[in-house]
């Protein structure tokens, strides 16, 4: 078969896959999901080890993909993870993938998952306190989320990255702290503007926690100067903190979009393509794929589906409506 791009038509280039394994999650972070969780998606519209791996194999070999990242829901929940990384890595010797997880189990399966292939985890904390993370995640887990970091460095899972959201009168005078405890541990942390993405609909822009913000309450205490390596597709600006070695990133993802260097396509657990997190309209994979689709098709409406790519997430449009999907749902 001939390679194929997933080019759209501003001639950007997926070759980002992220793949969700699950819309489940053990913590409820009040700015992702409600206390009483989702309706989950029933377990046969969930695409099985097989038909993952399958889809991802195209990806891999016909469509440039380059990089797979597991998100959901909360990957670690999937019972096959470290089987679906092992055979990701079949796939691709060069490939690079990684999991995006809140941590919990991963003191468990940190070794099991290096040995499958995978290359690194980015791990969700939001505090280095375990009363705001009770807080936050509506869960009592703190520890067991150091412990999974732990676990991840020792792996040598790294360079192990942390994501933070930042949240109005919860965690907002938190960064510096938070950011001097991932450097005493040599993690790399980087803080992500909180997304109209959530199931609730809570988010406002007058609530969010700017990157300005982020970077003046940093600044107080530490030296940022901005890092030399230049942006790319990478969303974080990353900053050189107090002369270095250690950086931290600020993902700006609302108040300074980069979809115009956007690299990412997204399949959820239930087998829709995703060109965009803010898409309004997906691709169904799964139909074809259990219709008895041959690698081919798949790879044609994979095609297809990035064309329709949107400009841009049009938060700041007056028109601009929130996904019908949350976040855990899509695939982080
Ligand atoms: N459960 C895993 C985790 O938390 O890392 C993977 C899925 S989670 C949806 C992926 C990332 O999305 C996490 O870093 C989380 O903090 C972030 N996230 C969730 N809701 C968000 C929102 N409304 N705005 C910005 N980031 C959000
Ligand atoms: Fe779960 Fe991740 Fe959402 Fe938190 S951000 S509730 S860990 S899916």
């Amino acid at each position: 078969m001939t390679p194929l791009l997933l080019e759209d038509r501003y001639g950007r280039v997926a070759t980002d896959l992220r793949v969700s394994l699950t819309d489940r999650c053990n913590l409820r972070c009040s700015y992702c999901m409600p206390p009483e969780g989702l309706d989950w998606l029933p377990d046969d519209s969930v695409l099985t080890d097989d038909e993952v791996v399958r889809l991802i194999g195209i990806g891999a070999a016909h469509l440039g993909i380059q990089e797979v990242r597991f998100t959901g829901g909360e990957p670690l929940v999937r019972r096959g993870l470290v089987d679906i990384v092992r055979r990701t890595r079949e796939l691709g010797p060069d490939l690079d993938i990684s999991v995006t997880t809140n941590a919990l189990g991963l003191s468990r399966n940190a070794e099991a998952l290096k040995a499958a292939g995978l290359d690194r985890v980015n791990v969700s904390l939001d505090t280095a306190r375990a009363d705001t993370f009770h807080r936050i995640t509506r869960r009592d887990r703190f520890h067991d989320v150091v412990a999974g970091l732990e676990a991840a460095q020792r792996a040598g899972l790294g360079p192990v990255k942390v994501n933070a959201v930042l949240l109005r009168g919860e965690n907002d005078d938190q960064a510096p702290e938070l950011l001097a405890w991932c450097l005493e541990r040599g993690y790399e942390l980087r803080f992500i503007e909180q997304m109209p993405l959530d199931a609730q609909h809570g988010w406002s822009r007058e609530g969010m926690i700017t990157a300005d913000e982020i970077f003046a309450s940093l600044a107080t205490v530490f030296d940022l100067t901005p890092a030399e390596e230049p942006r790319g597709s990478a969303p974080a600006e990353l900053f050189t903190v107090d002369g270095g070695p250690g950086t931290v990133g600020v993902i700006a993802s609302v108040t300074r979009p980069f979809c115009g260097d956007c690299d990412r396509v997204r399949l959820t657990a239930d087998g829709q393509v995703r060109n965009c997190l803010f898409a309004r309209s997906e691709s169904d994979l799964r139909g074809a794929l259990r219709a008895g689709a041959s690698d081919e098709e798949l790879a044609e409406r994979w095609v297809v589906a990035m064309r329709g790519k949107a400009a841009g997430h049009g938060i700041d449009d007056p028109s601009f409506l929130q996904p019908d999907r949350p976040m855990s749902a899509i695939g982080g």
